[in-house]
């Protein structure tokens, strides 16, 4: 029997998976995702559920991931209203802080020109009274506080809707169903997977999209011929979940160790605290926080926050993946980096790294790459106006 022929085959579903599968769908091709667990099992649903223009990365000079991560957050305001809510952050200035006013001030000033200057990227510096009722935050030494509006989510939910709104497009998911080997034959790849009851069968697909995350030097090692490949690191990012409620908005805070930033969320009836940065060398499917991660976030959360002496309900950890590096993890660049088997004749591309908050832009940059390999098709819907 002939094995079934996709335009393009996608390996994960977590967000940039079913990402590259609504956009490939709504650009009129054949797609068929396989996710060897279930949605978002990997990272997707690890992440610290921000979707932001990453206020911190303008410190390194990541001015075009922080301007694209803003038109997306505007973008998924708008399609995704349910899962994508606007929330208040707070900036707490110490004289023990790294960045003082003036440099905040700038950043923020900078961060709302790159927002666009609209009402909602407004920043303010809040009144001196007001630093009372901001959820029992530490107030002996405080300088400053400023407030300014970035937005949150649910990621399983994000990535859900996601692929819902691919499958209408026309996309099919298998799932659980493993990839297990792609072998280029001429114009196609042949790819094998394997599905808990039907065995192990076989697609054709004009191109693949390595979208497994944590899992994609696995998955290119499965790939021949094979991918020349970045060498990249596993950093595992833990987050810990409380029971007292952060009720006014997201807190932005400097670990009391090392300065790096720390978010105190509110998520649900709970709070949300994270994160960190340690790196991995295991079984991505092991990840998990590790004590030390834990102690590290409780230390920085009960200085800034004295009268919570609440004990962490659960805890978990993600995987980013980074370009190596002798640079510290918070130091290296968050841009996503499409890895090509071929540049003339493009048909598989691999995902490393990136963000939740530009999974939209990532695989419209992914299907421009392998364009020159796809089938003339008409676009049957825009991602950037189509709901969620
Ligand atoms: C700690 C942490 C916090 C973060 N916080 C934020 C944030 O607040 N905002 C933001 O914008 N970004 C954030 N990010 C980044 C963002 O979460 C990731 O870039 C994104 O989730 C990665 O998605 P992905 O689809 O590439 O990988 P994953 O979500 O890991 O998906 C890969 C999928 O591939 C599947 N898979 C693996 N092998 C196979 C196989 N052989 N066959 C079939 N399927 C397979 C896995 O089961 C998995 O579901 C954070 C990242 C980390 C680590």
């Amino acid at each position: 029997m002939d094995s079934e022929r996709y335009d393009v085959l996608v390996i994960g579903g977590g967000i940039h998976g079913v990402g590259v599968a609504q956009a490939a769908a709504a650009r009129g091709h054949s797609v068929l995702v396989l996710e060897r667990d279930r949605l978002a099992a990997g990272t997707s649903s690890r992440s610290s559920k921000l979707v932001h223009g990453g206020l911190r990365y303008l410190a390194t000079w990541q001015f075009p991931l922080v301007r694209t991560s803003l038109r997306e957050r505007e973008i998924l305001l708008r399609i995704a209203p349910r899962i994508v809510k606007r929330v208040p952050f707070f900036i707490p200035v110490y004289p023990t802080s790294r960045y003082g006013s003036l440099r905040l001030h700038a950043g923020l000033g900078l961060y709302s020109l790159l927002a666009g200057r609209g009402e909602q990227s407004r920043f303010s510096r809040l009144d001196p009274d007001e630093f009372g009722d901001l959820d029992g935050l530490r107030t002996d030494s405080l300088r400053a506080v400023f407030r300014y509006l970035d937005a949150q989510t649910d990621d399983i939910e994000l990535t859900q809707a996601v692929m819902r709104s691919a499958k209408q497009l026309g996309a099919e998911l298998r799932c659980p169903t493993r990839f297990l080997e792609a072998r280029r034959e001429g114009d196609h790849y042949r790819v094998t997977f394997e599905d808990g009851d039907r065995g192990t069968e076989q697609c054709i697909a004009r191109v693949v999209v390595n979208a497994a995350g944590p899992w994609i030097t696995q998955v290119l090692d499965r790939c021949h011929p094979v991918t020349k490949t970045h060498a990249i690191d596993l950093v595992q990012g833990a987050h810990l979940i409380l029971p007292q409620r952060m009720n006014r908005g997201v807190f932005y805070v400097e670990s009391i160790d090392d300065h790096r930033p720390v978010f105190v969320m509110p998520w649900y009836e709970n709070t949300l605290l994270g994160t960190t940065e340690t790196k991995f060398d295991g079984d991505p499917s092991q990840v998990s926080a590790l004590p030390e991660e834990c102690d590290y976030l409780l230390r920085t959360y009960r200085h800034y926050f004295p009268d919570h002496v609440d004990e962490p309900i659960s805890s978990f950890a993600g995987l980013r993946v980074l370009p190596r590096s002798t640079k510290s993890a918070n130091a290296r660049p968050r841009e996503t980096i499409l890895i090509r088997d071929s540049k003339r004749d493009p048909r598989l591309v691999t995902i490393a790294g990136g963000k939740l908050t530009a999974y939209r832009a990532t695989a419209q940059d992914v299907l421009d790459v392998l364009r020159p390999s796809l089938p003339d098709t008409t676009t049957i819907a825009d991602t950037a106006t189509l709901a969620i």
